[in-house]
């Protein structure tokens, strides 16, 4: 059983993101975790004797939590879930926000991995997408966090942003290298309607990559870390042999987990179910003693299926399906082996290199 934290407060909002993040509300911090208290305890009864293996900090911006709250979330975790020996905790951190003092309070609370927001190594790129930190930042929130003893550290890169080249990226992704990170997060940016971006796409003031940029983009974070000893694990991660994210793993292997806040997703008991991504919402109804969860999805023998190849595809060593699975697919799995996108030994599938880098329209396929 795992568990993911959503801590949705950021300092500013960047203009590509649409995830659930609240801007200049860190006032309510302390209600919110309280809110968060509460929802462990109700939570606690769905892990049942499971042990927690794994515990991901994600946002938003966890580094935005003050080291008192932090306290108050590691004491609680403790006593409403059966953290396992060793579990590896993930505390997602922006370098904007990191000093050595709340490093070293993270770390001595139980957090052992640190997965920074880098996205680029260029300022100029860094002012164009929004980010409140500089490359410089990235640099010492690395230092500062290898000084106060984390080991397990990842960075997030973005490619395929306005105005950056091959070159920019491969720098990002040597620099970064250079700096010992174990485990690195290769992300394409993708521009969402809604979003301040989206709006300037619309607009044409920002043109999109196309796919064969997009693929060199692809092929050189491979290469680049490949060449520094990180493997590529899953499609768009890269780790030293043992750094692989457990988190990522049991995602991908689907897992059970909780999600706990606002906008928090879960998968248990055969059912995928959310909270309500209004702040308020989250907080009032805790504090009434009423459940956050505001939508619940029962899945279907069908949508299991789907999801266990879906998923289990975006890993490198592939997925050896159930038996039920494997059945239903075997019909439109062989095809693709035939065309060479698609290794199969017995019920275990791999995207092969012709298949990984059009995944997305080899899994339309699947669904069709
Ligand atoms: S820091 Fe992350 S979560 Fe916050 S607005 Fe930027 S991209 Fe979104």
């Amino acid at each position: 059983m795992m568990l993911y934290l959503h801590i949705p407060f950021c300092k500013r909002k960047c203009p590509y993101c649409d995830f659930i993040s609240f801007p200049g509300r860190e006032g309510e911090i302390g209600r919110y975790v309280g809110a968060l208290l509460r929802e462990m305890e109700q939570k606690s009864d769905q892990s049942g004797t499971k042990t927690v293996s794994s515990v991901f900090f994600g946002g938003g911006t966890p580094s935005l939590l003050p080291i008192p709250e932090l306290e108050r979330l590691f004491k609680g975790l403790r006593r409403h879930f059966r953290l396992k020996e060793g579990a590896e905790i993930t505390m997602e951190a922006n370098p904007g926000t990191l000093n050595p003092e709340w490093l070293r309070a993270a770390l001595s609370l139980g957090a052992n991995r640190l997965s920074l927001g880098a996205q680029a190594m260029q300022d100029r790129l860094l002012r164009g997408i929004g980010r409140i930190h500089r490359a410089k930042d990235v640099v010492l929130a690395i230092n500062w966090a290898k000084e106060a003893g984390f080991s397990k550290l990842s960075a997030d890169l973005m490619y395929a942003l306005p105005g950056q080249s091959l070159s920019d990226f491969e720098e990002s992704l040597r620099l970064l290298l250079g700096l010992g990170l174990p485990h690195l997060s290769c992300y394409n940016l993708t521009i969402e309607g809604g979003t301040p971006f989206g709006r300037s796409l619309k607009r044409g003031e920002i043109v999109p990559p196309n796919e064969d940029d997009e693929l060199r983009f692809f092929g050189l974070a491979e290469e680049v870390l490949a060449a520094g000893g990180l493997k590529r694990y899953e499609i768009s991660n890269y780790a030293l042999p043992g750094f692989e994210s457990w988190h990522n793993l049991g995602y991908w292997n689907r897992d059970e987990y909780l999600g706990l806040g606002c906008a928090a997703h879960s998968l248990a008991g055969g059912a995928r179910f959310a909270n309500t991504s209004s702040l308020e919402g989250y907080i009032s109804a805790l504090e009434a003693g009423k459940s956050p969860e505001s939508e619940r999805q029962l899945l279907s023998e069908a949508e299991t299926q789907f999801e266990e190849l879906m998923l289990g595809l975006r890993k490198m060593d592939g997925v050896i399906l159930s038996e039920g699975t494997f059945e239903r697919y075997a019909g439109r799995l062989k095809p693709l082996e035939l065309a060479g996108f698609l290794g199969l030994k017995g019920r275990r599938a791999r995207l092969t290199a012709k298949g990984l880098p059009v995944m997305n329209a080899i899994l339309a396929r699947l669904m069709d």
